[in-house]
């Protein structure tokens, strides 16, 4: 577990920018929700905090480290993406456990924290199938139980529901909240759908073209939205 914090974060691609200097504090242990119409520079954000994506000014902290420089791979971070990216030749157990393999963790290693995650995922009678065997909410399942094994600070993920039919999102949303309360990592969900937002984080971040508009609670925010533009994407009265 580790906090996340953002100073005066942009970014532009070629001369434009299009993140406009975000100061962010996201605690440990946290469910943060980044939430905002498409294009608004969610997935920009959550990539830079990765490491995916270089800062053009300002810094990023996980912990107690400045990891604005640092490699993606050294930032005790995990992405979910959308798409799930499986390697299809291979096997539930094999895509689990490939990047601890990969990195020279010991074989028994590998295992116990493989099958750990399947538990936590309710995955265990689906280890030896290809990903072209699962539904889609098991394919994200496996997503997500790669993200496990790893056991990094902080999860990352991005709009990781959005290709799942609306029973199975609902189903997967209540999983996501059980594996926040069972493993306790900081997590930051990107979505566009407001009823995620608003059923899954314990702070929601309003963003409005690469800006902040505003953060606070899910309540704090239907009853108290700073501005017309808050109001209306959460869908409060005001
Ligand atoms: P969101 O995830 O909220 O839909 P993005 O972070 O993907 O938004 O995009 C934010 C802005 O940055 C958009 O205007 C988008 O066109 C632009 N953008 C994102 N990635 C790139 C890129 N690789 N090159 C140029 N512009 C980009
Ligand atoms: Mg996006």
């Amino acid at each position: 577990m580790a906090d996340v914090k953002l100073q005066d974060v942009r970014k532009n691609f070629s001369g434009l920018e299009v993140i406009h200097g975000v100061d962010l504090q996201v605690e440990s242990g946290e469910f943060c929700v980044f939430v905002g119409p498409s294009g608004c520079g969610k997935s920009t954000l959550l990539r830079m905090i990765a490491g995916l994506e270089e800062t053009s000014s300002g810094r990023i902290s996980i912990g107690p480290r400045d990891v604005t420089h640092v490699d993606p791979a050294k930032r005790g971070v995990a992405m979910v993406f959308q798409s799930y990216a499986l390697y299809p030749h291979m096997t539930v157990r094999d895509n689990m456990g490939f990047g601890l393999k990969m990195g020279g963790a010991p074989k028994d290693e590998v295992k116990r924290k493989v099958d750990e995650a399947a538990r936590v995922l309710k995955l265990d009678a689906f280890m030896d199938r290809k990903p072209k065997a699962l539904s889609g909410g098991q394919r994200q399942r496996v997503a997500i139980g790669r993200a496990i094994v790893r056991g990094p600070d902080v999860f990352l993920f991005d709009e990781p529901l959005s290709n799942l039919d609306a029973e199975l999102r609902v189903e997967m949303r209540i999983e996501l909240a059980r594996l926040h309360r069972d493993i306790g990592a900081t997590m930051i969900y990107v979505t566009h759908d407001q009823v995620e937002a608003m059923t899954l984080a314990d702070k929601i971040v309003v963003l409005r073209s690469g800006r902040v508009e505003q953060v606070g609670g899910p309540m704090e925010l239907y009853q108290d939205p700073a501005n017309r533009f808050v109001a209306g994407f959460i869908g409060s009265p005001a």
